[in-house]
């Protein structure tokens, strides 16, 4: 079929092919700026238009089938190249509340919305129900504050994939800010080996945004499914440690996964006055495309996660430009673009769960390893407790403390 002009190529095209965004900011804004208190907020009219890069309104003129949110909490340490990752913070309570206010988000608006986990429902939702499926994300390993456990209920409250570090190391992984920092490349560790294996068997996507280059190649080495980049462009256009160098991009390509491109002006730009336009999130896509392959690119654009989007691709409404610019300077085909606009997170969503049940139906087992370094302490009148089995009192190292007589004396028991 020709088509007189990108816009109705566009409109054929997006009626049957959902857009996918696999990384937008909108609940941490919430978060920092009302505490999440929106019910009862009148100037919170979500529903009729925002000033953020993010609201129903613009959602929908951007033709959004799927939007994964970020369930970001930062690393809680002042100093990003902190390394005692025993020190107690409340990183999982307040993780817990982003996914809270993702769901109260998809109930609260369920007319336009369905929350979804499953790759089979967020199709549903665009093409029976006519609604935008919201899925979630996890922003860093760190968020799981070095627990397997809190990694596999995250994955029962339907997030469906964590990155493995933001901007600070964890007991699974570098982060790409520790090396320009100073600190050495370890990649990933032993125990974040572990992890990446126990994601596969979960069916838990693992991203690679903001992870250190020896982390990217150590989790694709280990890896049984395809990985995503959830908002990462590429190195060879515009050279930040956010972004993706050639040789990693090769490595993904092998790997069946999917690159999602950033939208965030310094990632991007490739002046010298470092302005970025929408041209710029096109020439990150056409890298992309060319040097890998159509099959592994897609859109993570970190809306309200930055200060400001490119000229012209501003916020949540702007995909179909973004799109009809690519259809314009490129030769690819309705397929191609359909893949790059969410066919192909899809598929790598599928292609995660077919994996997991794969592992599961061959019996892989739950992978219950601690991070060797933890610290597991206790007050002493846990000595006086039976044994589960002869001898199980020696079988962990403990730090015991002694509690106050009067204070524990009724809680004992
Ligand atoms: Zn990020």
């Amino acid at each position: 079929m020709t088509y007189q002009t990108s816009a109705q190529r566009f409109a054929d095209l997006v009626a049957t092919v959902p857009i996918v965004d696999t990384h937008n900011d909108f609940p941490y804004l919430v978060r920092s700026q009302l505490h999440y208190e929106t019910e009862n907020d009148d100037q919170f009219t979500f529903d009729t238009g925002l000033t953020c890069h993010t609201d129903l309104v613009k959602l929908r003129k951007g033709g959004i089938g799927i939007q994964f949110f970020s369930c970001f909490i930062e690393c809680k340490d002042e100093d990003p190249l902190y390394q005692d990752f025993n020190k107690a913070t409340t990183v999982v309570r307040d993780t817990m509340e982003q996914i809270d206010y993702v769901r109260r988000l998809a109930e609260r608006y369920n007319h336009e919305f369905s929350y979804v986990s499953q790759s089979s429902d967020a199709i549903k939702a665009f093409k029976e129900d006519g609604k935008m499926a919201l899925a979630m994300g996890v922003e860093g390993l760190h968020q799981v504050d070095t627990s397997l456990a809190v990694l596999r209920q995250y994955f029962e409250l339907g997030v469906r994939y964590i990155t493995l570090t933001h901007n600070c190391d964890n007991p699974f992984a570098t982060a790409a800010s520790s090396v320009s920092g100073g600190l050495p490349d370890r990649g990933l560790s032993d125990y974040g080996r572990q992890c990446v294996r126990e994601m596969n068997r979960l069916g838990m996507m693992v991203d690679l945004s903001h992870v250190s280059v020896k982390t990217m190649t150590d989790a694709l080495e280990v890896t049984k499914a395809p990985v995503i980049f959830s908002h990462s462009s590429a190195y060879a256009v515009t050279p930040h440690l956010r972004n993706v160098p050639d040789h990693v991009l090769l490595k993904v390509k092998e790997n069946g996964g999917v690159v999602c491109v950033n939208f965030f002006p310094e990632f991007i730009y490739r002046t010298s006055d470092k302005v970025a336009t929408i041209d710029d999130a096109v020439a990150h896509i056409l890298h992309i495309a060319n040097l890998i392959g159509w099959e592994h690119v897609g859109l993570g654009s970190d809306f309200d996660g930055i200060p400001e989007g490119p000229k012209g691709l501003e916020d949540v409404s702007k995909y179909p430009d973004l799109i009809m610019q690519v259809m314009e300077h490129s030769d690819a085909t309705d397929k191609q673009i359909s893949m790059l606009m969410g066919g192909n997170v899809l598929r790598v969503w599928q292609e995660n769960e077919r994996i997991a049940q794969e592992l599961q139906g061959e019996g892989a087992k739950l992978i219950d390893d601690n991070w060797p370094d933890r610290e597991w302490k206790f007050f002493d009148y846990v000595e006086e407790f039976p044994e589960v089995y002869p001898g199980s009192f020696q079988k962990k190292k403990n730090v015991y403390t002694s509690q106050p007589l009067d204070a524990c004396e009724g809680q004992k028991k």
